[in-house]
């Protein structure tokens, strides 16, 4: 039981993640907090909704469906009732934390402490806060249709990114802004008109669904108008983020929506050159999408225009 944390500690912990309005903040406060003074543990999060199958958490908030079989042995015996659980897995060698902040959310965690001993009480508590402040950000940042983040998120990511990417100083070497794109759905209006707004919404969903499984975890998806989303992909040279969005456009072009529908997207896209502030980078984006639309649509173009 507990030997590295005093209660004064403990206490600060609690105060600090509630306080973090930030995904990622908020995870990464969380995991230097899980057991203080030690190297970083191993820590995977784990989350399914409503009736949904296990999908694994990233730090960014971002999901993933696919969970590593090891852990699925012991995510797929709980019920989805379960409001909370713990316990040491021999053949994982780390600890589980099951809480259910709400009645549709469960999030388990997979816990592998650096050192010996662990304070149970505090990392299930952690945990548990952890759970409670990341729903109700959620609430705030995500849109409630597509799941994506939302307006709100991608001003304040927006400024918070261009803002690090000023000062080389306080850069970390991991994950730097490399490409900033726009996509808008093709005739969008059309697809409304003829097969009404429930439909239509449900091709925005399975759209954004397609957008978090064609992109990677640390990548960061935003919807940011009604049939507009905006990306900024991270850690990639241009001609790799091209060819990964026109790979984006091209698994669109070959889905079949629900009911069999159709659509097709335009995409424009710049470097993420933080000089040029939140309104530079959406201006070249959008001329660039822009170019696109009137090329014809269902095309990636990239600014400055060729
Ligand atoms: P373009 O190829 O030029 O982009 O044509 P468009 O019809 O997609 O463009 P426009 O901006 O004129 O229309 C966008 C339409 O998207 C208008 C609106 O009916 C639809 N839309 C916006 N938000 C939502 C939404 O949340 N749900 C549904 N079902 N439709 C939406
Ligand atoms: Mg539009
Ligand atoms: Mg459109």
């Amino acid at each position: 039981m507990g030997i590295h944390t005093t209660p004064a500690c403990k206490y600060e912990s609690f105060n600090a993640l509630i306080r973090i309005n930030e995904p990622e903040l908020l995870h990464q406060v969380f995991l230097g907090q899980l057991d203080p003074g030690q190297p970083t543990p191993r820590v995977e999060l784990f989350e399914r909704q409503q009736g949904g199958p296990w999908r694994s958490l990233h730090a960014n908030g971002s999901r993933h469906n696919g969970v590593p079989d090891r852990h699925a042995r012991y995510l797929d015996r709980l019920s989805r009732q379960q409001e909370q659980d713990w316990r040491y897995d021999n053949g994982s060698s780390g600890w589980y934390a099951v809480y259910k902040p709400c009645s549709h959310r469960q999030y388990a965690m997979f816990f592998a402490p650096a050192g010996a001993h662990i304070d149970e009480d505090y990392v299930q508590l952690l945990f548990s806060f952890y759970c409670h402040q990341f729903t109700s950000i959620e609430g705030v940042y995500r849109d409630s249709l597509t799941g994506l983040y939302n307006r709100r998120a991608f001003d304040q990511r927006m400024a918070a990114l261009i803002e690090h990417s000023r000062h080389p100083a306080r850069r970390s070497r991991a994950s730097q802004p490399a490409v900033f794109a726009l996509l808008d759905i093709d005739h969008f209006k059309e697809v409304n008109d003829r097969y009404g707004h429930v439909q239509g919404d449900e091709m925005l969903t399975q759209l954004a669904c397609m957008m978090s499984d064609s992109f990677r975890e640390y990548d960061l998806l935003f919807r940011y108008g009604g049939e507009e989303f905006a990306l900024v992909l991270m850690d990639m040279d241009e001609s790799l983020s091209q060819a990964a969005l026109e790979r984006f456009r091209r698994r669109v072009e070959e889905t079949e929506f629900v009911n069999g529908q159709r659509m097709t997207v335009s995409i424009g896209y710049c470097r993420f050159e933080p000089e040029h502030g939140i309104r530079g980078l959406i201006e070249r984006a959008d001329k660039a999408l822009y170019a696109g639309k009137r090329g014809g649509r269902n095309q990636v173009r990239r600014y400055p225009l060729s």
